[in-house]
């Protein structure tokens, strides 16, 4: 398959393998995180960490959206499936997601009313479909899943859809990667750049990472191939002493990124502080819906006098046990996603929480670091 095979390609790859054993310099180490998800997922399944020299450690980052979902988010996704006449429509991974008391899943059969969808359009339909219902679409994910939603937004208005509403959580990657760097702990040499946000932002929004923190960085795509030499691009700026951004990705991702895109995405949202599981509230991380489509913003339009969930919209509770707060339980989580931890560090792996029966967020979603782990490593 064009595209796949060629980048899958195990001489090739045992090739770069061999060029980066010769490109580092024996008497340093080098900690390099991959950001998103996907390649933490290839990392994994490829078993790339295998072909690195023992001075070459990847760190996982946050770039999970489901991971990154605070349980305050979920908390008032709980709270709005209580209200009357309401339908939480949602991707599959989040309903697993554990909120501070309950998981979306958890209330699924007491309320009746959250519905998996598969895309926003999806979402759209639901609400044509149910006139007498108020449907509230959770919105998550980065730059990547943001402007399809956005389109979402702007056809509802157009359209005068008027049960339709968006509970933003969405978030963007460089403020997230700026906390990351300010923090110095855990030290980091250089970034794989999700390549997947860059498509839309393009490479210029990071290039303050090399620029005021003399940190290298890669745009590299998912396939084995393009990570083991976006690790070789990464070790040449290091040895080069000349960190930049570069592209490795370029078959997709374009310096400037996708303009239409880009301009949907400030047609619709402002940017807002946000909160991230893990890494706390992190400034102007988030997108929160304009003024001018606040018909369509859920927080806008939907009082809930606290986290208590009710079937009714009288505030009583559902009657479901307490189940867990993840930290409570051990789960460390957190630190996995800043790259302090890794899965097998938490007593919980494989143990208490696995894909089927997570603990925390990390071991929700395919994506999730810790799950990664343990479905291929
Ligand atoms: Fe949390 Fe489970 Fe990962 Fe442990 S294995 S850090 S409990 S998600």
């Amino acid at each position: 398959m064009k595209y796949v095979d060629e980048f899958r390609d195990k001489g090739l790859i045992k090739n770069v393998a061999e060029k980066i054993k010769e490109a580092v310099n024996p008497k340093k180490s080098y900690r390099f995180m991959e950001v998103c998800g996907t390649h933490t997922m290839s990392i994994a399944r490829f078993g790339l960490k295998h072909l690195l020299p023992p001075n070459v450690k990847m760190l996982s980052g946050p770039g999970c959206p489901v991971c990154v979902t605070p349980t305050s988010f979920i908390d008032k996704a709980i709270a709005y499936a209580g209200l009357k006449d309401t339908i939480i429509a949602t991707f599959g991974d989040m309903v697993k997601v554990p909120g501070s008391t309950y998981s979306l899943q958890e209330v699924r059969a007491e309320t009746g009313n959250i519905k998996v969808v598969y895309s926003t359009l999806d979402a759209l339909k639901l609400a044509s479909r149910n006139p007498g219902k108020r449907i509230v679409f959770l919105g998550v994910g980065f730059e990547t899943t943001a402007p399809t939603i956005a389109a979402a937004i702007m056809e509802a208005k157009s359209k005068g859809v008027d049960n339709f509403f968006v509970l933003s959580g969405h978030k963007v990657m460089p403020p997230a990667l700026k906390a990351l760097v300010k923090d110095k702990d855990p030290r980091i040499d250089g970034f794989i750049l999700p390549a997947h946000v860059s498509a839309i932002i393009g490479a210029r929004p990071y290039a303050f990472i090399s620029e005021r923190y003399g940190i290298s960085n890669v745009i590299a795509g998912f396939e084995p191939l393009d990570i083991m030499q976006g690790i070789y691009m990464l070790i040449k700026q290091i040895e080069d002493g000349d960190p930049r951004v570069d592209i490795q990705y370029n078959r997709v991702v374009r310096a400037g990124g996708n303009k239409v895109a880009q301009n949907i995405l400030k047609r619709v949202f402002d940017s807002v502080d946000a909160e991230w599981r893990g890494l706390g509230v992190i400034r102007a991380s988030g997108l929160r819906i304009k003024r001018e489509f606040s018909r369509i913003d859920a927080e806008k339009n939907f009082k809930t006098k606290s986290r208590t969930v009710s079937r009714t919209g009288t505030g009583a509770e559902i009657n479901l046990p307490r189940v867990r707060d993840a930290a409570d339980k051990g789960c460390i989580c957190g630190k996995v996603l800043k790259g302090l931890s890794e899965p097998k560090d938490c007593k919980l792996f494989g143990k208490g929480c696995t894909p089927e029966h997570p603990i925390g967020a990390c071991m929700v979603s395919s994506e999730g670091t810790c799950s990664a782990w343990y479905l291929h490593l």
